[in-house]
């Protein structure tokens, strides 16, 4: 794929790149004339503490369809960092979740995710705060997700924010553990309260002796330190199991429910937390 520029140069790109640049601006551009209020929805996945198969707590996702048009948040999200729009959408998005977690059971925490360009502003933060300051959902049943990127970026900056969202009364978690680089100075570093192990380890658990280790002294260690640990991702009774006998006891994934809509969540609720964990086929999505 070779363009000639209006110097005369030769630029060559590939259709890839060419295909991923268009698909940005097209996102871009739908994103800046988006109804946020209105497109931008979430969807809820229950993580059960497989003790009592009951729901510990409920995982908000974001959800943005236009016309008919389903996003993916890994694109949309990516993108509104990049054109400076993301601080809107966490607004957006907390508002609907906080709203939608006082129906629920006094025992179920709200998993609430941020992006690294959150964490990166000051003002993001401030509005967080003042945000679960008004609402009348308990700061302490709130647990906000973030990943390794966002403390790659900046470091202390990273340090304080987390330290107001702990002084506000809630609870941090690890986002995609393992993915990253430097994980384990993180957790000594950082004042986490949980990890999520991230679904690649899950998906390769089964076959995977090496996996199987890893994730074993995973789960010792971070418990050592006082961390509780979820895993995601499980798709299939045998990651469950082997899980389980690493005495894991929180599970987030297919197997367990997909994302559903808060009504089918409040049905879950309504069904004393029971998990569907026994069902053959993963229930179909709703979302
Ligand atoms: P995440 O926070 O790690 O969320 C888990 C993702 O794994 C979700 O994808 C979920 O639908 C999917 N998942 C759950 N169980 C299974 C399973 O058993 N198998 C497989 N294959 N996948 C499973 P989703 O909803 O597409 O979200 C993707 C990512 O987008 C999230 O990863 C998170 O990083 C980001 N995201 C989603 N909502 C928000 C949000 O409100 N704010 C921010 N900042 N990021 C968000
Ligand atoms: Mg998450
Ligand atoms: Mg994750
Ligand atoms: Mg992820």
């Amino acid at each position: 794929f070779a363009k000639q520029n209006s110097r005369g140069q030769i630029v060559i790109y590939s259709a890839e790149h060419e295909k991923a640049i268009r698909q940005r601006s097209f996102v871009e551009t739908e994103l800046k004339n988006a109804d946020l209020e209105k497109e931008l929805t979430l969807a809820f996945q229950p993580i059960f503490d497989q003790r009592n198969g009951k729901v510990a707590a409920v995982e908000a996702l974001a959800r943005w369809s236009k016309d008919g048009v389903q996003f993916s948040p890994d694109v949309f999200i990516r993108q509104a960092e990049r054109c400076g729009m993301m601080g809107k959408l966490t607004e957006v998005l907390l508002s609907k979740a906080l709203r939608a977690a006082r129906a629920w059971p006094d025992e179920v925490s709200l998993s609430f995710n941020l992006s690294a360009a959150d964490i990166g502003s000051e003002h993001t933060m401030a509005k967080i705060v003042e945000m679960v300051t008004n609402s009348r959902f308990p700061a302490h049943r709130i647990t906000f997700e973030i990943t390794e990127t966002s403390i790659v970026r900046d470091f202390d900056q990273a340090e304080a924010m987390l330290l107001k969202l702990k002084e506000l009364g809630a609870k941090i978690a690890l986002d995609d553990f393992g993915t990253g680089f430097s994980s384990l100075s993180y957790l000594q570093r950082l004042p986490f309260d949980r990890v999520k192990l991230d679904q690649s380890f899950v998906a390769t658990i089964e076959h995977d002796p090496k996996t199987q280790s890893i994730v074993r002294s995973v789960i010792r260690l971070v418990r050592e330190l006082g961390i509780s640990v979820v895993a995601e991702g499980i798709e299939n009774k045998a990651q469950r199991n082997l899980l389980l006998e690493m005495d894991c006891r929180l599970m987030q994934g297919f197997l367990l429910s997909r994302p559903i809509s808060s009504g089918d969540l409040l049905a879950i609720f309504r069904n004393n937390g029971a998990s569907t964990a026994e069902c053959e086929e993963p229930p179909v999505p709703s979302v």
